[in-house]
């Protein structure tokens, strides 16, 4: 099997989770499996090579989990992008719009020096909405971001093109 086959055997669909009309990827399944978890953060480190990548910023909460593996292995910082009112210090502060309201992201300002080449790292990208805000976090922080990394791809979100169309690489493993 590749490892594509494999991720996706682990991952397992629910559907209707949280709302009626939405197939929620679920990858508590995928963690179950360690040898499987580290497959996937071997291919992440050479799929990032190419990218000079200097920090991974991962997207609370299920970006935690692998983001900062990746970046131990790769040798590089890991920075936290925490949903609002949960980081203790300074912070830079975007909000951005959901299907319903908005939502407001943080990151610590002393967390990233400036000029830094950063990779944003969660699990499932969707509408891309979440990392697009978490690219302006980077900005405002005088940095990068180059490329945004991620488990898995909803391709029928068009997630990618808002990412492209903000100058943000995407890379997935697997595309759904
Ligand atoms: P986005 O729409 O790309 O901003 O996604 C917002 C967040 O919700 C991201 O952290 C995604 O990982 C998560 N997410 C969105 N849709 C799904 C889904 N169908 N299954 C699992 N996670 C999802």
């Amino acid at each position: 099997m590749t490892l594509t086959e494999k991720i996706k055997e682990a991952i397992r669909t629910i559907p209707d989770f949280p709302e009626v009309g939405i197939q929620y990827k679920d990858i508590s399944t995928l963690f179950l499996k360690p040898e499987l978890i580290n497959e996937i953060i071997i291919e992440s480190v050479d799929l990032l090579q190419p990218y000079n990548v200097e920090v991974i910023a991962g997207i609370e909460s299920r970006g935690f989990l692998l983001g900062a593996a990746i970046a131990a292995k790769m040798q590089v910082p890991f920075v936290m992008v925490r949903k609002a009112g949960k980081l203790p210090a300074k912070t830079y502060q975007e909000t951005y719009h959901l299907e319903y309201g908005t939502a407001t992201i943080e990151m610590h300002c002393d967390a990233i020096s400036s000029g830094k080449r950063v990779v944003l790292f969660d699990d499932v990208l969707a509408t891309g909405g979440t990392l697009v805000a978490a690219s302006n976090l980077i900005k405002k922080a005088g940095s990068i971001p180059v490329v945004a990394c991620l488990i898995a791809e909803l391709e029928f979100l068009n997630g990618r093109q808002i990412l492209e169309n903000a100058e943000i690489g995407v890379i997935s493993i697997v595309k759904y």
